[in-house]
């Protein structure tokens, strides 16, 4: 089976049996479910023979408050230096108020770039068991499978100029939305691969009819297919896409795009799962760590109870283990214990109905590792 490059990075490690992860909970229920799910990748471990090496770091709130900035220069060290990294959520009420360079979203956003993960992997998953939630018609929704790859470092969130001016007319602004070619192919090359390694559907959705960028992707795209024979490309305008995502979601396999229109895109994708709170994320770069990153937030309305839904940091563990690490085997089992305990009518307070008893953060981890199934079981 192809692999993405950082998966061939990660083979190649899986020959080491010690796995580097660098480990930073954050602020709310991030320490919560972090802790969860360091459990659950020891248990791992002990099933796949491989020794996972933990090394903590902070980031966000707790690093404002302990080393006065949202990232310290020794925890991107820190990072630098691990095959992964996991991260749970960062941010909360105590420092809203704080100016732009002390906020905690500031330590993400900085991270993200020291890193250099320009691809972003969100996987849009409907449990059978949780159909029900979703805000689309059951029969809409069902089986839908699907993943959002998204350039994260290049558009029109980073491009310059940028800015207010004065003009003869009033106050104008100006944001710029710049990409190379470099940029454009590389993200679309890993798009062929993941897609790929998956169902071989690659759609790729731009605004072609009226973006100049746009027609510079879509011909770097008919560029790279004819490396990819065993790939489908189809190319979506971004409103279409937008449609056929709550029209008809399982048309999808692997959807490849822009940092704006994937911003918009993936948030669309994660709500008609019916249960934002269970959707993981990866971020991955050329060479170095991926970061890996539940989607949710810190939560901080239920941080300290014990609520916390820990799957969407599980099923982020995952990712890292089919992504960084080298161990597909083992992301599989998780996935699949995900499934087993959601299949079971077993719910967090946050997915559970009116009237079905809901489990603890901890609780819900126990039942997890119980079904991980390792590669002896079978
Ligand atoms: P949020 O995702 O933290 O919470 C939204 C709602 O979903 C809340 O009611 C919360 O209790 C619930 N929820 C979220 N995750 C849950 C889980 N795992 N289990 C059970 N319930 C869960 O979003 P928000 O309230 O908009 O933001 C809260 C803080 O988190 C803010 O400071 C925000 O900036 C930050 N935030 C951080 C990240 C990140 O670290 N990547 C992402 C989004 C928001």
């Amino acid at each position: 089976m192809a692999t993405t490059p950082a998966e061939q990075a990660g083979t190649a490690s899986a020959a080491r049996t010690v796995k580097r992860v660098a480990v930073l909970p954050g602020d709310g229920i991030g320490p919560e479910v972090i802790a969860e799910t360091v459990q659950l990748l020891e248990h791992v471990g002990a099933r796949w023979g491989v020794r996972f090496e933990f090394s903590y770091g902070r980031i966000g709130g707790g690093a404002i408050d302990e080393d006065g900035e949202p990232l310290p220069a020794w925890v991107v060290d820190l990072c630098r230096g691990s095959d992964a990294v996991l991260l749970g959520a960062v941010g909360g009420p105590r420092w809203d108020r704080n100016p732009p360079h002390l906020r905690p979203e500031a330590g993400l956003l900085g991270l993200r770039k020291a890193l250099g993960v320009y691809a972003n992997l969100r996987p849009i998953t409907v449990f059978p068991a949780l159909l029900s939630s979703s805000p689309l018609r059951e029969e809409v929704v069902a089986g839908a499978d699907f993943l959002i790859l998204r350039e994260l470092t290049g558009g029109l969130y980073f491009g310059q100029p940028r800015g207010r001016v004065q003009e003869a007319e009033g106050t104008a602004v100006i944001d710029t939305l710049h990409y190379t070619e470099r940029e454009v192919e590389r993200i679309l090359r890993l798009g062929f691969e993941l897609a790929r390694s998956r169902r071989g559907h690659l759609t790729s959705v731009d605004k072609a009819n009226v973006l100049e960028s746009s027609r510079l992707w879509r011909e770097v795209a008919e560029r790279l297919a004819p490396e990819y024979p065993d790939v489908t490309l189809q190319h979506l305008l971004v409103d279409n896409a937008a449609m056929q995502i709550v029209r008809n979601p399982r048309q999808f396999d692997v959807v490849v795009t822009e940092n704006m229109f994937g911003d918009i895109l993936s948030d669309e994708a994660a709500v008609i799962t019916g249960s934002i709170g269970l959707l993981p994320s990866a971020s991955l770069g050329e060479s170095g760590p991926g970061l890996y990153e539940p989607v949710h937030g810190s939560a901080p309305d239920i941080a300290g109870t014990g609520r916390a839904n820990p799957l969407a940091a599980f099923l982020t563990a995952a990712m890292m283990l089919r992504h960084s690490l080298g161990l597909p085997e083992a992301a599989d089992a998780v996935e699949q214990a995900v499934a087993a305990v959601l299949a079971d009518g077993l719910r967090t307070a946050d997915i559970a109905r009116e009237g079905e008893a809901a489990l603890s953060c901890r609780e819900m981890g126990d039942e997890v590792r119980r079904r991980i199934q390792g590669r002896d079981d079978v």
